[in-house]
């Protein structure tokens, strides 16, 4: 552990590379083939045993172009973004009056064709925490506004960013497949419409273009640290390869891609490897389907009685501040006796139960244990999503902290007799997002 805890690490040069490589890589784009490509010649690079890639078919939606504009009271241009899937506006876009709503409550209560003619506003804050609570609260707003906007037949729904940043920058996200054009607008700008809105009616004009492709052929890419007594249990490392299209994908999760790969790097770097197998997996589409996540577990079905544990890193590049298990009733109190190797960075051993990430968290169902890495997330959202997420956001000390402590956490996982159990089936539903080990997406 303590060799783990001091080697120099290469999380944050590794995640430069991929950005720089392949650049924003949203699902079947070429940046998605790019980093795929560079993934599999990393994996070689680094020593890892069984480098392949596995056939995932993914979704393909082009962002092109988008314009919204107050209209009256004022003429205002608004920093905007289309929310994944997004249909276009229809040609010339739309213009009509906001009604905005600002709680979940209240979006829940529209009621079927109340809002023909009207573009529906949804305004709902988002607090900076360092533990992402504040983003599990707000983030059904991405879903929720689309859904309630297509009963309410709206013409267009605007959300205010899921963020806490307060540059004039638009977050994207997923949002499902709705049939009303859906965009997010700067926190700034939805502050302003707020305040208009309370002076009087205001008029928005927006346009959207994008296209749905058909589903393209991409792939999870796979590599092993083989274990030297049992290379059969597997200890499975996730992080996930695609991106969104605005920036390069640098905190969100190029940065999950640098850990993992640090790690399996600082495995092959010892003098004899753990004793249970690490498998590392980058998953394609985590941010706009989870069709990697689930790819995986159909294609390794048979093997999942074999994963001892899983954990995934996708909760940006800042240290990390905690650890903590899902899984039988000795994992807490193995992990627990380790405190000390973790107390060495700073980071807690935590009594509540781990979530697993987007990723992992699909093997719940299947009964696989779960390990969570809780990093500090209060910059994450001012970053995600955004044309803003690029490397020159990442602290290097902060990541290499956090690589350290991923790191002990897998050699507690890999290395020790510890026996996790399988998940009771009142452990196997995936909680509400929690937003940073419940994977950000
Ligand atoms: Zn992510």
């Amino acid at each position: 552990v303590e060799r783990l805890q001091s080697t120099p690490s290469q999380a944050t040069a590794l995640t430069t590379s991929l950005c720089d490589t392949a650049g924003p890589r949203l699902s079947g784009s070429s940046g998605d083939a790019r980093a795929v490509a560079w993934a599999v010649e990393t994996m070689q690079r680094l020593g890892l045993a069984h480098v392949h890639t596995e056939p995932v078919t993914v979704p393909r939606w082009v962002r092109g172009e988008e314009e919204a504009h107050v209209v009256a009271p004022l003429y205002q241009p608004l920093a905007v973004a289309a929310l994944g899937s997004s249909p276009s506006t229809p040609d010339g876009g739309i213009e009509a009056d906001l009604v905005e709503v600002t709680s979940l409550e209240q979006l829940e209560a529209l009621a079927p064709h109340s809002l023909a003619g009207k573009i529906l506003f949804a305004n709902l804050p988002m607090a900076r925490t360092n533990d992402g609570a504040s983003y599990a609260a707000t983030v059904p707003v991405r879903r929720l506004a689309s859904v309630q906007a297509a009963l309410a037949q709206a013409e267009g729904v605007v959300i205010r960013s899921v963020g806490t940043d307060h540059n004039r920058l638009a977050h994207t996200g997923a949002q499902g497949d709705h049939p009303v054009p859906a965009a997010a607008v700067s926190v700034p700008d939805a502050e302003l419409l707020h305040r208009l809105l309370g002076r009087g009616p205001v008029r928005l004009a927006l346009r959207l273009v994008t296209r749905e492709e058909p589903p393209v052929q991409s792939a999870n890419v796979v590599g092993e640290v083989l274990g030297r007594e049992h290379p059969e249990e597997i200890v499975l490392l996730g992080a996930h390869l695609d991106s969104w299209d605005l920036g390069t994908g640098a905190v969100d999760d190029g940065a999950g891609v640098g850990l993992v790969l640090d790690v399996a790097r600082a495995l092959k770097e010892l003098a004899r490897p753990p004793r249970r197998t690490v498998r590392i997996v980058l998953y394609a589409n985590e941010e706009n389907g989870l069709a990697g996540a689930r790819a995986y577990a159909e294609a390794h079905g048979a093997e999942l009685a074999h994963h001892v544990v899983a954990l995934e890193a996708d909760s940006g590049s800042d240290r990390a501040v905690g650890v903590r298990v899902l899984g039988g009733p000795g994992a807490r109190e193995a992990l627990r006796e380790r405190q000390r190797w973790f107390q060495a960075l700073d980071v807690e051993v935590r009594e509540d139960d781990a979530h697993g990430g987007a990723d992992t968290g699909v093997l719940r169902t299947a009964g696989v244990p779960q390990l969570d890495l809780r990093q500090d997330v209060s910059r994450y959202f001012d970053l995600h999503h955004t044309a803003n997420d690029t490397v020159d956001k990442i602290d290097a000390a902060q990541h290499a902290q956090a690589a350290h402590a991923l790191a002990t956490l897998v050699w507690f996982a890999a290395e020790e007799a510890v026996d996790f159990g399988r998940l009771m089936p009142e452990q196997q539903d995936t909680p509400r997002r929690e937003g940073q080990a419940g994977g950000p997406r």
